[in-house]
């Protein structure tokens, strides 16, 4: 075989996953070539090659698929804003007045997103958000959709407890410049985390995701978006403590069912008719 017809070979080989060898490893073939014409040219032998080898030359060659691209470790970018976020004093008021800062709880993977208003004082105690009688309630809702807290991902707009004056029990609204200061957080949380579909609970969740303030009658039950991410909005669960009707909590429920249909999750019979 001369070496026109190798370099015809050369030209035409494709490697296993269909790409041509020529282009692939042009430059090392050509080295090859080249050292072959100049053994030639000096008058040397050839390498001879044996009939086995040279129809191997036909061959495509096996390459290794391209590895994946590795998965981001959203936990590990979500890690340094929590650290972050555990000593910021942009709010003196409130650094001085929290026990800690409630950064958020769950999956950093998670396809849903839930946003409440602030922590309140179990909330402040533990480090974690809804964990007191709303949160309990919000808990269970998460259950009666077939998740658990750990599959979901949940925060808050405000990551420290709105002080309360000395002696009160109660919990206060975040005021506007609270939100404002404390919303960067909860917008590099949602980019990273990136889920598919966000829950406002209540008006200030909505306040701090859409920068509007409405009244929920006319913002839940219906599609919004946050920067393309799907956006339920829906009465927070503390509502529904204060609201013990079936027609209330059908109506969150009817919200959550729009919700597992945009997450293609299977719903039950039984799931529709919660609360009907
Ligand atoms: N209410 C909220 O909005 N967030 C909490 O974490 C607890 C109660």
């Amino acid at each position: 075989m001369d070496l026109g017809s190798i370099k015809g070979i050369a030209a035409e080989r494709k490697t296993s996953d269909g790409r041509n060898v020529s282009a692939e490893f042009s430059p090392a073939l050509d080295l090859v070539l080249n050292a072959l014409e100049q053994m030639r040219d000096r008058g040397g032998k050839l390498p001879r090659a044996s009939r086995v080898s040279l129809t191997q030359l036909h061959r495509p060659i096996l390459v290794e698929p391209a590895p994946r691209q590795a998965s981001v470790d959203k936990g590990s970018l979500l890690a340094p804003i929590q650290a972050r976020v555990a000593v910021c004093v942009k709010c003196p008021h409130l650094a001085a007045s929290r026990t800690q800062t409630v950064f958020g709880v769950g999956n950093p993977d998670a396809e849903l997103m839930f946003i409440g208003e602030a922590p309140g004082a179990d909330e402040d105690a533990r480090g974690e958000p809804f964990v007191g009688r709303a949160g309990q309630l919000l808990t269970k809702i998460i259950a009666a959709m077939g998740f658990t807290r750990a599959d979901v991902y949940i925060a808050n707009v405000l990551k420290c407890r709105p002080d309360m004056p000395r002696g009160s029990s109660g919990n206060r609204p975040p005021t506007p410049e609270e939100m404002q200061t404390c919303l960067p957080y909860l917008a590099e949380q949602i980019d990273i985390i990136q889920p598919k579909v966000l829950v406002a609970l209540g008006a200030t969740a909505v306040e701090g995701l859409l920068g509007t303030r409405g009244t929920m009658r006319e913002l839940r039950g219906r599609w919004h978006s946050h920067h393309e991410t799907p956006l339920m909005i829906t009465y927070h669960p503390s509502y529904l403590l204060r609201n013990q009707a079936p027609s209330e909590k059908r109506k969150v429920w009817e919200d959550m069912l729009l919700v597992l249909e945009r997450l293609e999750k299977p719903i039950s019979e039984k799931q529709r008719n919660y609360f009907r």
